[in-house]
């Protein structure tokens, strides 16, 4: 099969979104009216983001999710998203299970793959995603306060927890292992979450690297620091049973691969935020307080501080 082949017949939808989708040199879209553009790039590389014999269609699937995440973290309305590949070889049902994957999730969000490239080499996928935000509206990271109070939507280190089974590092149980395996292979963009919080959170991220790693960006760029309490940090039933072990605070703390959102809002916010968390029938916990100065500091049920060895993944530490 030729390259233009497989572009046809793998990559190549209907974009009535669009001016003009795959087949030329370069798509063509238009913003609508007093909205800004909100573009990010994620790449996935064997061996570092998935292991080489992960199923293709979840792969699809995380491959669009963690760069629909990064919209919902901007408080954008997700759009456009070009696709480069590069593959070892053409596998035919490999390309079909992964478009699969990742056209089920474009569909869910009402995103429209416009472009890209494909190449031969190692596997390596690279999602540059588009989308919408109205003009100033876009939750960024360096608008945090002393003040505010820090949030996070759903549950964190599941995805974590999963890893460290699937590498070894620990063994859960059959039961265990399914219930959170999903994390770490299926994470759900918050999108809605991220529309319903502009104008009202000061600043946000998605959760990639670990809460600390991630809630750190937004303290470096607001020049603020921030006081956590640990017992309020949300969790499975599962990782309940190693959160008095390094292990399970590790997961939540800098496990990685969450994508859920964290974010700040002025506590006069908490309900407005607690009726969003109604609404969206999901849950979003307050975690702990934006303080002046610089520190991060993590404090246990008993009041002392936590210490931690590192914060979280970063591929060049
Ligand atoms: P060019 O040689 O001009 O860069 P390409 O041959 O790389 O063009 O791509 C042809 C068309 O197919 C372009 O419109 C490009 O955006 C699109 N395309 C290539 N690879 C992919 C892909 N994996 N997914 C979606 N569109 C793709
Ligand atoms: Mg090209």
């Amino acid at each position: 099969m030729s390259e233009f082949s497989l572009i046809q017949q793998y990559f190549t939808r209907a974009t009535p979104s669009a001016i003009l989708g795959v087949g030329d040199d370069a798509a063509l879209v238009r913003v609508n009216a007093g909205m800004e553009l909100a573009i990010s790039t994620d790449m996935l590389v064997c061996g570092t983001h998935f292991f080489a014999d992960a199923d293709p269609y979840l792969l699809g699937h995380k491959t669009l999710a963690v760069n629909i995440s990064d919209m919902a973290a901007m408080g954008a309305q997700p759009r456009w998203a070009t696709l480069s590949l590069s593959l070892p070889e053409e596998n035919s049902s490999w390309l079909k299970a992964f478009s699969d994957g990742f056209f089920a999730l474009a569909d869910a969000f009402g995103v429209e793959l416009i472009g890209g490239d494909t190449t031969r080499g190692p596997l390596n996928l690279c999602v540059t995603i588009m989308g919408e935000v109205p003009q100033g509206q876009a939750l960024r990271r360096d608008g945090a306060q002393p003040g505010d109070e820090i949030w996070v939507s759903g549950k964190l280190g599941d995805a974590a927890l999963a890893l460290a089974h699937l590498q070894g590092r620990m063994q859960l149980r059959e039961t265990d292992f399914k219930a959170v395996e999903s994390a770490l292979h299926q994470p759900q963009p918050r999108v809605a979450l991220g529309l319903a919080l502009r104008g009202i959170a000061h600043s946000a991220i998605d959760l990639s690297d670990g809460l600390l790693s991630d809630l750190g960006h937004i303290l470096e760029r607001s020049n603020v620091g921030a006081e956590l309490h640990l017992q309020t940090i949300p969790h499975s039933a599962v990782l309940s049973n190693y959160m008095n072990q390094t292990l399970g605070q590790h997961c939540v703390l800098a496990g990685g691969d969450d994508y859920e959102l964290c974010f700040t809002a002025p506590a006069s916010n908490h309900a407005r935020i607690d009726h969003i968390s109604q609404e969206l029938n999901f849950p979003l916990s307050c975690i702990g307080n934006i303080v002046s100065g610089n520190a991060c500091r993590v404090l246990q049920a008993d009041g002392t501080e936590l210490k931690l060895e590192r914060g979280g993944y970063d591929h060049f530490a």
